[in-house]
């Protein structure tokens, strides 16, 4: 019998309650995951203060304790949309559907004849990146939001810490 492979990508700036409970969600409908951490090639930005690696860590240790079968590819971005998919797909293993609320990601998969599928929204407001990274800048009480690998992870790379300062300007 062939595996249904699934594919879902997101920035994960950081992974959270929300993509977690997507993937656990949706979990029934396939063999094996992958999943695509997206713009890899920033780090260090307020908007994007994770390495590729420290974000696949996150995903890693907070899927431990399923039975999710998944692969984390990286995948820096492109100038191009209009070949972004058969860029994804050269870099990633096969897969027969797509997972995402995205909307450019939607149309770009569909108009290469991908078949994808919008999985509900989990209290989109609470669990977003923005507002969590927000609440890291301002000292408020982010690790709810998040789950408990990714703030063991958060804490061992002095997350926050890196967060505020790169945030700050020398003026
Ligand atoms: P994200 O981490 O914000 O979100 C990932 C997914 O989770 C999205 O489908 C989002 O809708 C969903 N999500 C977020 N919060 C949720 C919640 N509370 N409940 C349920 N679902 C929730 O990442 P993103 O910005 O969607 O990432 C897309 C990536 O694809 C980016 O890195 C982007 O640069 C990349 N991309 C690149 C190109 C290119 O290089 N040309 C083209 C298209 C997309």
């Amino acid at each position: 019998m062939q595996l249904k492979r699934a594919f879902y990508i997101g920035r994960f700036q950081p992974f959270h309650n929300g993509h977690y409970s997507v993937i656990n969600n949706i979990e029934k409908e396939f063999d094996e995951l992958i999943i695509g951490i997206g713009s890899a090639q920033r780090s260090h930005e307020v908007a994007d203060p994770f390495t590729a690696g420290e974000r696949i860590m996150m995903i890693r240790h907070s899927l431990e304790d399923t039975d999710i079968l998944h692969y984390a590819v990286p995948i820096d971005d492109i100038q191009q949309n209009s070949v972004w998919v058969s860029y994804v797909t050269s870099r990633t293993p096969p897969f027969d559907v797509v997972y995402s609320n995205n909307p450019l990601i939607l149309q770009l998969f569909e108009e290469a004849g991908i078949e994808t599928r919008t999985p509900p929204m989990f209290h989109r407001q609470k669990y977003s990146g923005t507002e969590i990274r927000k609440l890291m800048l301002e000292g408020e009480d982010w690790r709810k939001l998040v789950p408990g690998p990714v703030v063991d992870v958060i804490d061992e790379i002095d997350g926050v810490e890196r967060l505020r300062n790169i945030s700050r300007s020398d003026a």
